[in-house]
């Protein structure tokens, strides 16, 4: 979508630090990461956040998750465990309005 800074960033329009990508998906560093791994799992196709997602994007989300996944063991982080958030919403403290699964690794996480 024009204008949004995701997209922008999977089209490499704007560059970031990718560490996966395939046809689905991209995943790149959180510039201000809050954990010593700290990753962003999009979607290629724009979508707001997961409040307009529909049974259509069935498919998308599993391979936004499954990524998300392959990306924590791939780092090593599967034997010490890791965080997947999706952010939705105002309250939610959602910033970027373009889907994102946040991927938290590399020390003991604190809740919520
Ligand atoms: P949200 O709060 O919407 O769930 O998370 C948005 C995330 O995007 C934040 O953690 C923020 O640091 C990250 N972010 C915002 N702008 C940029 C950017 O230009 N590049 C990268 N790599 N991350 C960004
Ligand atoms: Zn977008």
């Amino acid at each position: 979508m024009d204008g949004c800074l995701f997209c922008s960033i999977a089209s490499g329009q704007i560059p970031a630090t990718i560490v996966y990508q395939d046809e689905d998906v991209v995943a790149f560093r959180d510039i201000h990461p809050v954990a010593p791994f700290h990753v962003l799992v999009i979607p290629r196709v724009h979508l707001a956040s997961l409040a307009d997602a529909s049974e259509a994007d069935a498919a998308m989300l599993g391979r936004l998750m499954l990524a998300a996944g392959r990306i924590a063991r791939d780092e090593g982080f599967e034997g010490r465990g890791y965080r997947t958030i999706v952010n939705t919403g105002a309250e939610a403290g959602q910033t970027v309005h373009h889907l994102h699964v946040h991927v938290l690794a590399g020390k003991t996480l604190s809740w919520p």
